[in-house]
C-alpha cells in the first residue's frame, strides 16, 4: 500500500456498473481523503444512489475497484463492509417507532451485544455517557424519554444519524437526508452534518442546492455515470457544463 492510498479513506478507480447492458456508473473516477466532507451532486438517474451501492457492497463491480482506507472492498459482502467501518443512511428513516429517542440510541450502541441486552440489562455508565453525547451532538436531549412515532420528520432524520454514528463507523454516507424537510429542520440536519464532520468522513448525496450552499466544502457532479466536474459550490454552478445538465433537467420537469 502507497502513502498516497493510506491517506484515503475513499479510492475509486475506472468503475463501472451494467445493469443488462445500460451502464449506471461508466468509467467513475473517485478519491476522498480522510476527515473529508463531500457533497455529490447530480440530476436524477446520474447514478448516485448506485455509486453508494457499490461502496456498500450491495451492487458489484462489473469494471474497476473501490479501496476504502487503501483495502479493496470486492471480495466482501455488505455485512462485512459495514463491519469495516462504513455506515449508510438511506433516504427515509429507520427507527423503531415504538420505542424512546433514548432506546434507539442504546440499541444502536448495542448492537454488538444484542437486543436483549439493551432491553433487559442494565446499561453501563460507560453506555448511558456515550448515549447522552449522542442526544446532545443531535439535539434530542429534552426529547430523549419521547417515543420515536411521535417526532418529526427532520427529528427521525436526526435521530437515525445519531443511531449511524453509535456505531463509530469511518465513514458515513448519507443519501438526500433533507428531502422533505422544512427550512428550519433542513438547516439543522446540515449543522449536525457539519458538527459530525469535525471527527469523520463523509459523503452526502444531495439534490438541495441551498442545502448543499450550507454544508458543501467540496462538490463533486455525477452525470451519466461518470464525473462531471468537482470544485467549490460556487465553482460548480459557475461550470457550464454543470449549468447544461441542470437546465436540461428543469426543461424536463416543466414539459
Ligand atoms: P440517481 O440516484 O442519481 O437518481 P441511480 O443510481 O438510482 O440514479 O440510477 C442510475 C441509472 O441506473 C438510472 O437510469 C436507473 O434507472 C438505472 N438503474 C439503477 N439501478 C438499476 C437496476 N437494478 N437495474 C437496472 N437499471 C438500474
Ligand atoms: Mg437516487
Amino acid at each position: 500500500m502507497s502513502e498516497q492510498t493510506a491517506a484515503k479513506i475513499l479510492e475509486i478507480n475506472n468503475l463501472t456498473v451494467s445493469f443488462d447492458g445500460f451502464k449506471a456508473l461508466n468509467n467513475l473516477t473517485f478519491s476522498m481523503k480522510v476527515g473529508e466532507l463531500r457533497v455529490v451532486i447530480g440530476p436524477n438517474g446520474a447514478g448516485k444512489t448506485t455509486f453508494l451501492d457499490v461502496i456498500t457492497g450491495k451492487v458489484k463491480p462489473t469494471e474497476g475497484q473501490v479501496y476504502f482506507k487503501g483495502q479493496n472492498l470486492r471480495p466482501y459482502n455488505e455485512h462485512q463492509i459495514a463491519r469495516m467501518g462504513i455506515g449508510r443512511k438511506f433516504q427515509t428513516p429507520r427507527v423503531y417507532l415504538n420505542l424512546t429517542v433514548r432506546e434507539n440510541l442504546d440499541l444502536a450502541c448495542n448492537r454488538q451485544k444484542g437486543v436483549f441486552h439493551t432491553l433487559f440489562g442494565k446499561a453501563s455508565k460507560i453506555d448511558r455517557r456515550t448515549v447522552n453525547g449522542l442526544l446532545e451532538t443531535i439535539g434530542l436531549t429534552p426529547k430523549a424519554e419521547l417515543q420515536a412515532a411521535l417526532l418529526s420528520h427532520g427529528e427521525k432524520q436526526r435521530l437515525e444519524i445519531g443511531m449511524l454514528v453509535a456505531q463509530s463507523p469511518d465513514l458515513l454516507l448519507v443519501d438526500e437526508p433533507v428531502a422533505g424537510l422544512t427550512d428550519e429542520e433542513t438547516e439543522n440536519v446540515g449543522n449536525l452534518l457539519l458538527a459530525l464532520a469535525e471527527s469523520h468522513s463523509i459523503v452526502v448525496i444531495e439534490h438541495d442546492m441551498e442545502f448543499v450552499r450550507q454544508i458543501a466544502r467540496t462538490v463533486s457532479v455525477l452525470h451519466q455515470g461518470s464525473l462531471l466536474c468537482e470544485g467549490s459550490m460556487d465553482e460548480v454552478q459557475q461550470d457550464p457544463r454543470v449549468i447544461e445538465v441542470y437546465l436540461g433537467q428543469q426543461e424536463e420537469e416543466a414539459a
